[in-house]
């Protein structure tokens, strides 16, 4: 069994560990955007496949696909979709449960201005690729934004930029939006734990929560919200 792992996330390094314990032979797949990936057990390759031509090139070497991408990795996952011709699991990790008090939109661009109008600090923790979405709406507020790597992007001068990447502690959540002064935190439905504590310390310092709702899944593709669950599925092919 030769089973490609398309990852980016925790859950995709989980499930390498636990399949690559069971003696299958795991390929994890990494689209290169980050400098220094958390690298998974077992075999990594990284970069695009080119499209869903070069996905179903590539395919050929494998007997199954796992889709452990992040949730809103809509294009990788639409891809793998598109393969039909190899078994397709999707693992996503469920969303965060509603809290009602959040604002919730479809879009990034949405999400700038439902945040320019709820607050003055905004602290963005949306991922490099989407700040861009930002700066009509708060290019000249005092935003503090999070990502992994430094964005190619010219920031605003008010704009203020660290880099960091979970897990999260709820102490140092709360340190953080009390030292920016943050009234809005805008963040999107990644769920999962690693970077929940700043949800939690918005709800208890009564900052302002916008949040962008997941895009949909891929159609007709078994999905699973486990790793355990995952695993599973990977057995009962063998
Ligand atoms: P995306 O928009 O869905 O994908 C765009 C293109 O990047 C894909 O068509 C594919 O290029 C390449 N790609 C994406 N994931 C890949 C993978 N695992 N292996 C090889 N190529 C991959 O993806 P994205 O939102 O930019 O996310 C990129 C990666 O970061 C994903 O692997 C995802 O799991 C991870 N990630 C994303 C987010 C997020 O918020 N979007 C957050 C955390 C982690 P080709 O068409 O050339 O094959």
């Amino acid at each position: 069994m030769r089973l490609l792992i398309l990852g980016g996330t925790s859950e995709a390094r989980e499930l390498a560990v636990e399949l690559v314990a069971t003696g299958i032979d795991v390929t994890t797949s990494l689209a290169g955007r980050v400098a220094r990936p958390r690298l998974p057990v077992g075999e990594v390759r990284i970069g695009g496949f080119g499209g869903v031509p070069g996905l179903r090139s590539a395919l050929v070497d494998y007997d199954a696909v796992v889709d452990a991408t992040h949730p809103f990795a809509v294009g990788m996952s639409a891809n793998a979709a598109a393969c039909t011709d190899i078994p397709l699991l999707r693992l996503a990790r469920p969303g965060w449960s509603v809290d009602p008090t959040w604002h919730r939109v479809e879009t990034h661009a949405q999400a700038a201005v439902a945040a320019a109008r709820l607050g003055q600090r905004p602290l963005l923790t949306i991922g490099r690729q989407q700040l861009a979405q930002f700066v009509p709406a708060l290019g000249e507020r005092p935003v503090l934004a999070r990502v992994v790597d430094v964005p190619t992007l010219d920031l605003p001068p008010a704009w203020e930029l660290i880099t960091d990447r979970g897990p999260y502690a709820l102490d140092d959540e709360l340190a953080l939006l009390a030292r920016h002064r943050t009234d809005v935190l805008v963040t999107k439905d990644s769920g999962g734990t690693y970077t929940w504590p700043k949800m939690a310390a918005a709800a208890q310092l009564g900052v302002a929560v916008v949040i962008v709702d997941r895009p949909p899944g891929p159609d007709d593709v078994p999905t699973v919200p486990t790793v355990t669950a995952a695993v599973a599925w990977v057995k009962e092919l063998l």
